[in-house]
Formats: structure tokens, C-alpha cells, sequence
């Protein structure tokens, strides 16, 4: 459903971003895609939403190829999370889900922020489901505390019922113990609507507890794809290590060296 075909991505100042990549990803997916920084994560997000368009390549999505005519209307399909959350912090939380259907509102309705009823109960349970307690739902978005924030993020991102979310590192600025939550919060959101979730993150020990899939990127270029279970010491160190691993050591690196590996949890 969601197709990536030898797509690159070449900036204005010559930095290859993305290098000919090429992937498949199934409906209901949940696939984090890891990778040190500026291996190009965003990079391949932003191709995926039309934010970015590839160089070389192309971008399929249910079968039909995207282009700027039918930008829109595939943008509507899609949710997007972002680290630095995009809330507008002055409307409350309630306001803020609401805002997810800003591309079918008109104008007017969201100066005044006149939703009809049906939308307002349809935020009212999305906030409910990533369990924001009704207090919070009226309080202004600037009040809310950064795992509250996020969640209002998510509740967003699913409100106009779309069929891949792409979250470029959702919890990059939360606590270890609210992280989690989040990630599951937002796994269960897109399992019970059977949504594609395409999630970047920082946290190797998170990709491992909570993907289906993980892709992994470096310097551009796919470095890895597969389940949880196949991104043992090797792989680990192929996409995140800065030299190339010897054959002979590779049997013995039981561990991967620990500062190439952000926050992975080395017993
Ligand atoms: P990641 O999200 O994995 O950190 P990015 O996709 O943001 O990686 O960036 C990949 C590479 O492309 C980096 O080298 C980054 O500096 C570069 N890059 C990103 N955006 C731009 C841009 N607008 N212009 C030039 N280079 C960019
Ligand atoms: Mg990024």
C-alpha cells in the first residue's frame, strides 16, 4: 500500500539524504525506522507525506503514484506527529483535535472553531482513548505538561481516520517513563483502526520492544530491514557503528559499542 521506489533525495547544497532506497510497507504496519542522526529519517518521512520531493524515484501509495495533483488529496489519508508538537498553545486540547480536519474546514468554521457535534464527540473519544482526563481536554494547550501534550498529538493525528501515520520521533522530548506510554498509545490507536504507523525514534530498546518492522537508515541509505528479533549486535553495529566490522570480529561483538547506539541500555 505504501511504496518507496528507488527514491533519492539530492539538496540544493549536493547532500545526498536519501540514497536509493526501495521499500514495501503492509496495511496495519507498525514500522520504526532507526537510524543516527542525519541518516535521513525526516528525509524519507517528508517524501512519503509530499513534503519532500524525491530527486530520483517515486513515491507510490495504494497504487497510484503521488504527484503534486493528487497531493492533497493523499495528505488527507495521512496524520503526522512531530517531536516539537505543533500544537496551537493557545486552544485547548479539544480545539487542537479538532484542528486535525483543518484540510476539509472551512476558513471560517475553525477561526470560530464551530465543529459540528459529530466531530466534537469524535475528538471527545479520541481523547479519551489516549487517556487524557476531561479536565485536560478543556485546559489550553501551553498548560499541558509534554507526555499530555504529545497525546493531544496523537489524538490529532487520527482525527481525520487515516490510513498511515507517520510519527518523526514522537518522544524525543519526554521522560523515559511517559515515552512508553506514548509509543503504546499510539500503537493501539492505529491497531484498532488498522492504520500504517511509520515512527522514528531515538530509543534502539523502544524500536525493539514495540515495532513490527524496523527499517533502519544510514548515511541515506537502507542499512536494515526486518523483524525486532534480526536487529541483533550486527546489524546494530552495521547502522550505527562509524567503521565497517571486520568478518573475523563480528562473532565475537557480543555488544555494540554503547556510543554509537543513543540510549540503548548495555547490561
Ligand atoms: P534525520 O532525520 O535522520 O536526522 P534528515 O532527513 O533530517 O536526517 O537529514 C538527512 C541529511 O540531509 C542530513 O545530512 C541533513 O543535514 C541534510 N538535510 C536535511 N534537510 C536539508 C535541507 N533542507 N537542505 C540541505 N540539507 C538537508
Ligand atoms: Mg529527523
Amino acid at each position: 500500500m505504501l511504496e518507496l521506489h528507488r527514491v533519492s533525495r539530492v539538496y540544493e547544497d549536493g547532500t545526498r539524504a536519501i540514497d536509493n532506497v526501495s521499500l514495501k510497507i503492509g496495511k496495519g504496519e507498525f514500522c520504526v525506522l532507526l537510524g543516527p542522526s542525519g541518516a535521513g529519517k525526516s528525509t524519507l518521512m517528508g517524501m512519503i507525506n509530499g513534503l519532500v520531493i524525491p530527486t530520483e524515484g517515486s513515491v507510490v501509495l495504494w497504487g497510484e503514484q503521488l504527484e503534486r495533483a493528487n497531493l492533497k488529496r493523499f495528505q488527507r489519508r495521512g496524520g503526522m506527529i512531530y517531536q516539537k508538537l505543533h500544537l496551537v498553545p493557545r486552544l485547548s486540547g479539544l480545539n487542537n483535535v479538532l484542528n486535525g480536519l483543518l484540510p476539509e474546514t472551512s476558513l471560517l468554521r475553525s477561526l470560530f472553531n464551530i465543529f459540528p457535534e459529530k466531530n466534537q464527540r469524535r475528538a471527545c473519544r479520541l481523547l479519551e482513548e489516549v487517556e487524557l482526563e476531561e479536565k485536560h481536554i478543556h485546559r489550553r494547550a501551553m498548560a499541558l505538561s509534554g507526555g499530555q501534550q504529545q497525546r493531544v498529538a496523537i489524538a490529532r493525528a487520527f482525527m481525520s481516520d487515516p490510513n498511515v501515520v507517520l510519527a518523526d520521533e514522537p518522544v524525543a522530548s519526554l521522560d523515559p517513563s511517559i515515552s512508553r506510554s506514548v509509543i503504546t498509545l499510539l500503537k493501539e490507536t492505529a491497531r484498532q483502526r488498522e492504520a500504517t504507523v511509520l515512527c522514528s525514534l531515538h530509543q534502539v530498546e523502544y524500536a525493539l520492544e514495540f515495532a513490527d518492522r524496523i527499517i533502519g537508515l544510514r548515511a541515506g541509505r537502507l542499512a536494515f530491514d526486518g523483524s525486532p528479533k534480526d536487529l541483533n549486535a550486527q546489524a546494530l553495529k552495521e547502522l550505527y557503528g562509524t567503521r565497517p566490522v571486520p568478518k573475523m570480529e563480528v562473532e565475537e561483538c557480543v555488544v555494540p559499542e554503547p556510543d554509537f547506539i543513543p540510549e540503548l541500555q548495555v547490561a
